[in-house]
């Protein structure tokens, strides 16, 4: 590059503030603004704690489900589920194992997901989320409620896992996060800036006390759909039924 070209350039339009420190105080610190992370700061907040979130990407389409996801796992608390959280232990206990419980972590993990999945569901839909068929463009599918307008992936008979149209979802949560006014930090890897004698710090202390949020989000996508056990029968079956399962399973 000659000198007349180099001073054609333009100006870096950004502020730098190398050195520059802030100092914030928040009650509840979240390290990464994936979809867990958005949804435990929009809880966390609802409950009454300031809250900010320090992500080293951009919150935006940063983590996993920055491309979005398209179905939504156990689901069984949705008026259309055949399967109650708590035969859904059952059936990832047959699964998995008592203690693998595969990608849903452990059972309290999974049973928490089980009961509330649906409810974190029903938010990202209140924050501008489609999980309905509203265009009404699977009328008559068989994996299409026609009175919630719901629409079931994997399993069609117990319906508790639901296909969404979540392209939208971190769009959508960040802009929940700032309507309610939750600060945001990108591009900040805040484990970076935890030293001890200069060096990157081996463990991490933050003050007054960590408060671990649990919150039910989407796990890994499924692929396949395979059958598993069946679970305890309810008090209205009369016969044992087969429950489907998206991938993970054991062939
Ligand atoms: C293509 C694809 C399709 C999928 N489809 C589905 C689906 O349909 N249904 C479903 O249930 N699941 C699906 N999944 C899985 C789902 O997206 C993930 O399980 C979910 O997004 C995980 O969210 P998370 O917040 O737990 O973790 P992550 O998304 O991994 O978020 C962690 C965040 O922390 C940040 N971070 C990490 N370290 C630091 C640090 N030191 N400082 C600051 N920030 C940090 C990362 O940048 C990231 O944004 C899919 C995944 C992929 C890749």
């Amino acid at each position: 590059m000659n000198q007349s070209t180099y001073a054609q350039l333009k100006k870096w339009p950004y502020p730098v503030n190398y050195g520059k420190e802030n100092e914030i105080s928040t009650d509840v610190l979240i390290i990464g603004g994936g979809i867990a992370g958005c949804h435990a700061a929009i809880s966390s907040f609802k409950k009454g704690a300031t809250v900010a979130v320090a992500e080293k990407g951009a919150v935006l389409r940063s983590g996993a489900g920055g491309d979005g996801v398209d179905h939504w796992h156990l689901a069984c608390t949705n008026p259309c589920s055949k399967i109650t959280p708590t035969e859904m232990m059952d059936v990832l206990k047959n699964t998995w194992g008592e203690w693998g419980y595969g990608e849903f972590g452990n059972g309290i993990a999974a049973y928490i997901c089980a009961k509330e999945s649906y409810d974190a569901m029903l938010d990202i839909e209140k924050w501008g989320v489609k999980v309905r068929d509203v265009d009404n463009l699977f009328v008559g599918a068989p994996f299409r409620d026609e009175k919630t307008k719901l629409m079931f992936a994997y399993d069609y008979d117990n319906n508790f896992t639901v296909r969404v149209q979540a392209g939208n979802v971190k769009p959508a949560m960040l802009k929940e996060m700032k309507r309610l006014g939750i600060k945001i930090f990108d591009r900040i890897i805040i484990t970076g800036l935890l030293t001890e004698d200069g060096k990157p710090a081996n463990s991490i202390f933050l003050k007054p006390k960590p408060l671990l949020y649990l919150h039910p989000g989407p796990t890994a996508s499924g692929c396949s759909r395979r059958s598993t056990k069946a679970p305890p029968l309810s008090r209205n079956q009369t016969s044992p039924r087969k429950v489907s399962l998206p991938c993970g399973m054991p062939a």
